[in-house]
């Protein structure tokens, strides 16, 4: 039996991250491959919401499917326990893929060589930015005319706010690429465009020699031999420590669908990715070696089936072993739990489990107890942190049009909220006005559609004039009280029962902070 050390030792939980089409669901697919997970390609949906699918709503339950399948993906490579968690990178849900980012030790972030550094890029790297998120970057599609790798590395530079370091090189791009050379282990892999078959010819050069030349022609090696020594020049050794500080980003090139560069990204991962990392409460730091069980959830999938009322809520332990059938306190509802028929995600594949080692994601069945961000532990009071609620983008009024299923719609808006799909403001001196505030237009279909299907209840989103929500407090809690009441037709509850201000601009909410130096303005939900 393995000692939890050696169980931790063993872990790599990641996320791959990309601007929607830059490769991610083929990386994944091809590293489930590489790994000896799957046997066949296809194996991996893509979670992508289809541009101009035949109904918006079937879209919608097509993909919650898909990312109930490919939230977590298991494997085993090389002694290790491969967790890769699946983020989407549609924008309006970059909230569930921020809450992901929190339940991970690493990322792989995917770039298309073509495009570049997108808009999506930004905000996902800003994210594992605020963490220190170690990050690997895969420039992706070297097969195409792509951007020449000088340019796309200064690109990262300076878009993402993070020093790079390629690990590998690519000898040409687009209908001339030949290979890429590992500047990590010093082989040589050359191209073969094969996209079902994992065909190899990995060879161990010396850039200096002869054979170099034989293999990619006298032009191309002098070529790679200019570049590893600029390369070396301005790049210099690569530290594993500035990695794993999230300083520095190793950068490898490939080409997903072709199983190109893919076994250098997995075998030169698992060698300096970081296992299990220590994570942060509101009390302490937890260590992942510590005796007792600890961990957060930061996941909750809807039963598919409707007449199932019942959730997964996903956790990420973070320290200790958790035992199925014992007993856990849910610090929140200081509430004992335990839970009968945990499981993990084995490429794909329920199964249920005895135990969970810190790094694993194990799904939990729910009838309601769970939001997201909750902690379990062995009775220590304590929160896990990071798992904040940002200011939504857009906001509208939930409008009930079936008085008869009032208390219908109260539970399923409540449910939907505690899932994350979107945020519940109350406005309780407005009768309870209900404002659900979102990223993104899509979030409004999802939860009108969820609504009548799984709750029977009926409603409509209407416009109101918010461009922004804070979270307030205030040391004196008296001036907290006035400034409530003062503002009470701009003030909402959160569901947590904080209270938020929400501002009709950017300048009235200016206004506001200036004129109120007492009362603390949040941006996310995350103040304590
Ligand atoms: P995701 O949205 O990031 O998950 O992207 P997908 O993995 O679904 O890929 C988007 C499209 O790019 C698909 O049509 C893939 O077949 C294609 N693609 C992925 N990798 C490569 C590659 O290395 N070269 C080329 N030419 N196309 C690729």
């Amino acid at each position: 039996m393995a000692t939890i050390q050696e169980e931790i030792h063993k872990r790599r939980t990641f996320g791959i991250i990309s601007h929607p089409d830059a490769g991610k669901t083929t990386l994944t697919e091809k590293l489930l491959l590489f790994g000896g997970a799957i046997q066949t390609a296809g194996a991996v949906k893509s979670n992508k919401i289809k541009k101009g699918a035949t109904s918006d709503f079937m879209e919608i339950e097509r993909q919650r499917g898909i990312s109930v399948a490919t939230s977590v993906m298991t494997f085993e490579y090389n002694d290790l326990k491969i967790n890769i968690l699946d983020t989407p990178g549609h924008k309006d849900f970059a909230e569930d893929t921020y809450r992901t980012l929190t339940a991970v030790d690493s990322v792989i972030l995917v770039i298309d060589c073509v495009k570049g550094v997108e808009e999506q890029t930004e905000r996902l790297m800003e994210v594992c930015r605020m963490r220190n998120t170690p990050v690997i970057v895969f420039i992706n599609k070297m097969d195409r005319e792509g951007q020449n790798p000088f340019d796309l590395l200064d690109e990262l530079e300076q878009k993402l706010n993070i020093k790079v370091r390629p690990l590998t090189w690519p000898i040409n791009i687009g209908s001339n690429f030949k290979g890429v050379y590992s500047i990590y282990d010093k082989s040589l892999n050359i191209f073969n465009a094969n996209k079902t078959k994992i065909e190899k010819e990995v060879v161990a050069v010396d850039i200096w020699s002869e054979e170099l030349d034989k293999k990619v022609g006298e032009k191309d090696a002098n070529q790679l031999r200019e570049d590893i020594e600029l390369i070396e020049g301005v790049y210099g050794d690569f530290d594993r420590s500035v990695y794993l500080s999230g300083e520095v980003a190793p950068v490898f090139f490939g080409s997903a669908v072709n199983n190109f560069g893919v076994q250098e990204l997995l075998d030169t991962f698992t060698e300096i990715a970081p296992s299990t990392q220590a994570r942060k409460t509101d009390v302490r730091i937890v260590e992942p070696e510590e005796k007792k069980f600890t961990g957060f959830i930061f996941k909750i999938h809807a039963n598919l089936d409707p007449k199932h009322r019942d959730r997964i809520a996903f956790l990420r332990v973070c320290s200790g072993t958790f035992e199925r059938n014992k007993f856990y306190k849910h610090v929140r509802l200081d509430k004992n739990l335990r839970f009968n028929n945990p499981y993990n995600f084995m490429a794909q594949e329920k199964e249920v489990i005895d135990e969970g080692f810190p790094g694993d994601v194990i799904g939990l069945y729910d009838t309601g107890n769970f939001k997201i961000g909750d902690t379990l532990s062995e009775g220590e009071l304590m929160q896990y942190q990071g798992i904040p609620s940002f200011s939504p983008e857009i906001f509208k009024e939930l409008m009930n049009l079936d008085p008869m299923k009032s208390k219908q719609l109260e539970k399923g808006i409540q449910q939907l909220t505690d899932e994350g799909v979107a945020q519940l403001f109350v406005q309780p001196h407005l009768g309870n006005r209900k404002i659900v505030g979102t990223v993104g237009e899509l979030q409004y279909e999802v939860i009108q559609y969820r609504l009548e299907h799984e709750y029977g209840a009926k409603c409509r989103f209407d416009h109101r004039d918010i461009a922004k929500a804070c979270w307030v407090t205030s040391d004196d809690e008296k001036k907290l009280t006035e400034f409530v009441r003062l503002k009470a037709q701009n003030i909402a509850q959160d569901k947590d029962g904080n209270f938020v201000f929400l501002a009709e601009s950017e300048w009235i909410l200016r206004m506001n902070i200036q004129n109120n130096p007492d009362i603390q303005f949040h941006f996310t939900s995350e103040f304590k």
